[in-house]
């Protein structure tokens, strides 16, 4: 049983050494309780619980304290992907959901399993998500003050490896920031969340950068044709070198590898294999 989990990327230069060290404690006590309850629940279950906290907490971009696009509003984005099951399902720009990562949860027993805008909004309702606004104050003022590109890149994701074997990955983001309304964001496609019984991965970083490599999806496919995750992640970031993609991956295998990459230093990370390690 095995979890690694990611926080986005945080900036050198922008970050002050308080909020480091406030990041590497939330993603120390997720990532515990993470390993935790994945004694006592799937890799889907446990990618959707860790997931869920990370968007609970407003030091991350996504679910409360997610980036304003710009028009002001936030609209969020996630998806799940079961391994064993090779279901996918996500929500693209969903607006007014506290946790939109169980809200594609939701979506994996349906049959039309990605949804966005309205329709995803609607979908929620009727099954029980309240209306919650998730703008907190510390985003809104860095909108005020047109400062997004300071903290952007702070999306959220998990990987975990079941006592079954099983494989899960799940990723959550509010976006880019600024970004045009309703631009649609890796998180809830298949190059920024994917996974097989082999292996699964998720990713942040820019997003067009991820979907230029189609990068959850090649590095996963790499590992089914034989790689290691390792060797399958050094390829793929290897090759958006060519147009300096910007890019963090983690992942796990079915046969217990874990590993995780980034194009630029600084993706904010954790993982529980043996032992509990968080990025410094
Ligand atoms: N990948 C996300 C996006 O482009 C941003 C991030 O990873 O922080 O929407």
């Amino acid at each position: 049983m095995k979890v690694i989990i990611h926080g986005g990327f945080f900036s050198e230069s922008n970050t002050n050494q308080e909020t480091k060290r406030a990041k590497q404690d939330a993603m120390a006590q997720i990532c515990e309780a993470a390993h935790k309850y994945l004694q006592t629940h799937t890799a889907t279950e446990t990618a959707m619980f860790a997931v869920a906290l990370l968007e609970d907490h407003e030091l991350f971009n996504a679910g409360y304290g997610s980036q304003l696009q710009s028009d002001g509003k936030v609209r969020l984005s996630a998806a799940v992907m079961e391994g064993h099951t090779q279901r996918f399902a996500g929500v693209i720009n969903l607006e007014e959901v506290k946790n939109p990562i169980h809200v594609a949860g939701k979506l994996l027993a349906v049959d039309d399993r990605v949804l966005s805008g309205e329709g995803a909004q609607k979908f929620a309702r009727d099954h029980g998500f309240d209306s919650y606004n998730p703008v907190s104050e510390q985003r809104l003022k860095e909108y005020q003050e047109k400062r997004n590109q300071a903290n952007r890149l702070g999306t959220v994701g998990c990987v975990a490896l079941d006592r079954d074997g099983n494989l899960a990955a799940a990723t959550s983001t509010g976006g880019k920031g600024f970004e045009i309304p309703c631009r649609v964001s890796d998180s809830a496609t298949v190059a920024g969340n994917y996974a097989d019984r082999l292996s699964a991965v998720s990713c942040t970083g820019v997003g067009e950068d991820i979907v230029s490599a189609a990068l959850a999806s090649r590095i996963v496919t790499r590992v089914a044709d034989g790689q290691t995750l390792k060797q399958a992640m050094e390829r793929s970031f290897s090759e958006m070198k060519a147009y300096d993609g910007f890019a963090g991956a983690i992942g796990i295998t079915a046969a217990g590898e874990i590993f995780h990459m980034d194009s630029h230093p600084y993706m904010v990370w954790a993982s529980f294999d043996i032992n509990l390690q968080v990025f410094s």
